[in-house]
């Protein structure tokens, strides 16, 4: 009923818009506003895959510059002292986690006691997808230096790679509230970017770039990454959805060659994301 109704606005605006001079804008803008609402009523919850609930949560988060921070591609952080270190490829590995002679790469955390037990069992959950099937470890801090600080700030962000020092991880609740999204975020911080950044994309994907809304086709930008010689993987909890930055809920990336293979997804990392963080930090055995 409620989509009915939204979608009778929708129509009645679209007859009203065309009664309009062009010039209008703002109504056109608040019509497409509209639109790309109801294309993820449209698509069902199931559609909804963990980037899509990122760039939900995140809407507004480019006001956080203020704070020092900058955000690319929607949910990867930078602070102005580190931004001129080129984060996206890690050169050298210089961002990895360090490995202990045990063959474990432990990354120190604490979780903000602001979350309730719901939000620490979510957030422990998305640690467990990670540390169960490779060698690194999320072990509750001690005395280390560098160690993630997981924190309830204003939307689902994080650095990329280790930064050095107390690293916050941001996952809003309840709008981050997913193990899938808990376990994106780490791979941001163990260093991974997003799979349709990856310097080979162009050959499994197709990038809409008419369908993309207007001053977001930076997040778009492909860079030069380390595949690790893995295949790419459509069903990573690192890509994007189909309609990522959409302009009107047309979509914005299609998978090729066939256009109807599902992208992205919420439930956790892929097979495919563990065998490239076992690659990555060289977990032996466990590749
Ligand atoms: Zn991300």
């Amino acid at each position: 009923m409620k989509l009915m109704i939204s979608l009778g606005i929708i129509l009645g605006m679209m007859t009203y818009t065309s009664a309009l001079p062009i010039q209008n804008s703002s109504v056109i803008q608040e019509m497409k506003r509209l639109k790309r609402g109801n294309s993820e009523v449209l698509r069902g919850p199931e559609e909804i895959n963990a980037m899509d609930r990122i760039l939900r949560t995140n809407g507004r988060l480019g006001s956080s510059r203020a704070r020092g921070l900058s955000f690319r591609e929607g949910d990867i952080a930078s602070s102005y002292h580190i931004q001129s270190r080129s984060a996206i490829t890690c050169p050298g590995n210089s961002c990895l986690w360090p490995k202990s002679v045990d063959g474990s790469v432990y990354v120190p955390y604490i979780i903000s006691p602001q979350y309730d037990d719901m939000d620490r069992i979510t957030i422990e959950m998305g640690m467990l997808d990670i540390l169960l099937e490779t060698c690194v470890k999320f072990v509750p801090r001690s005395h280390e230096t560098n160690f993630l600080d997981i924190q309830p700030r204003f939307g689902c962000w994080s650095f990329l790679g280790m930064t050095e020092g107390p690293q916050p991880i941001s996952l809003q609740s309840p709008g981050c509230m997913w193990s899938g999204i808990v376990s994106h975020e780490l791979m941001h911080a163990l260093g991974f970017v997003h799979e349709q950044s990856r310097s080979d994309r162009d050959r499994h994907v197709s990038i809409i770039w008419e369908n993309i809304r207007k001053g977001q086709k930076h997040n778009f930008k492909k860079y030069q990454t380390n595949n690790l010689n893995t295949v790419y993987d459509y069903g990573s909890i690192m890509h994007y959805g189909r309609y990522a930055f959409s302009e009107d809920g047309s979509p914005t990336i299609i998978p090729k060659p066939d256009p109807n293979t599902p992208i992205g997804q919420r439930d956790g990392p892929s097979v495919l994301d563990i065998q490239k963080i076992n690659l990555l930090y060289e977990c032996g055995g466990l590749v």
